[in-house]
């Protein structure tokens, strides 16, 4: 999972597993959660859904959940929850599904904080990139995905890409090649080794690179807004299972 936050409001990007102990991990009150995107329908994604329904309204979430992402995505997720019986769930928040069209430049919400925009790229299912842009700071998450010229169009001007590489030719991790690749889809930024896809999920926190790209394994980190603009972060935590690329 990935989770956007600048001051003080957050959303959450997938939920492949248990999203609420890893908001609880980042600091933040799930109950809070002003969205939920789905990049995909594949089970590292999106698999702790119903998990994560369950908690929120455990822990007291009443207001109803928008949630976005392309439409086979939504449809997973709800037939996921669909199987448990919640008819006695007193106060279950409603789920309300925005389908995000495949289209490069797809609003996806936008808020007195995030404009968040998608375009779709290369991947088995259909799956969306995420371009977030909140307190005078953009950062670019590819999602699982082969090398696309999308990529490049959400990444354009932003401080940092999040690429999750997958599914052939991809951006995975080392070499000049991969390095080269990656100074086209973030300029300026360094680019750094990124783990190779498949690597074991949830090997706990770890601080994204502020210099501009990073990716392939769980991670945590807080971005430092721009001196002059409103406190921004970003704090995520990717997680994937050993295994082929899904
Ligand atoms: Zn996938």
């Amino acid at each position: 999972m990935l989770a956007f936050e600048c001051e003080g409001r957050f959303f959450l990007v997938d939920c492949g597993a248990d999203a609420t102990r890893e908001m609880v991990r980042a600091g933040l009150d799930p109950t809070e959660v002003a969205a939920i995107v789905l990049t995909h329908e594949h089970p590292d994604h999106i698999s702790g859904f119903a998990l994560l329904i369950e908690k929120l309204w455990l822990l007291g979430r009443r207001a109803p959940l928008p949630i976005f992402g392309p439409e086979s995505a939504l449809r997973v997720a709800e037939a996921c929850f669909g199987v448990y019986t919640t008819d006695k769930w007193d106060g279950l928040p409603e789920r309300i599904y925005h389908p995000v069209p495949p289209e490069l430049g797809a609003p996806v919400f936008r808020d007195e904080t995030f404009t968040v925009t998608a375009a779709p790229v290369e991947h088995p299912v259909p799956t969306i990139g995420l371009r977030v842009e909140a307190g005078g700071r953009t950062v670019a998450y590819s999602a699982d995905t082969a090398q696309h010229d999308n990529v490049a169009r959400l990444a354009a001007g932003a401080d940092v890409l999040h690429r999750e590489p997958a599914g052939g030719p991809c951006l995975s991790g080392g070499g000049g090649r991969d390095r080269a690749r990656c100074r086209r889809l973030a300029p300026g930024a360094r680019p750094r080794p990124a783990r190779r896809h498949g690597r074991r999920a949830e090997r706990g926190p770890r601080r994204l690179p502020r210099d501009g790209v990073g990716g392939g394994r769980p991670a945590h980190s807080r971005l430092r807004p721009p001196a002059s603009s409103a406190s921004a972060r970003l704090v995520g935590a990717t997680g994937r299972s050993r295994g082929p690329a899904r």
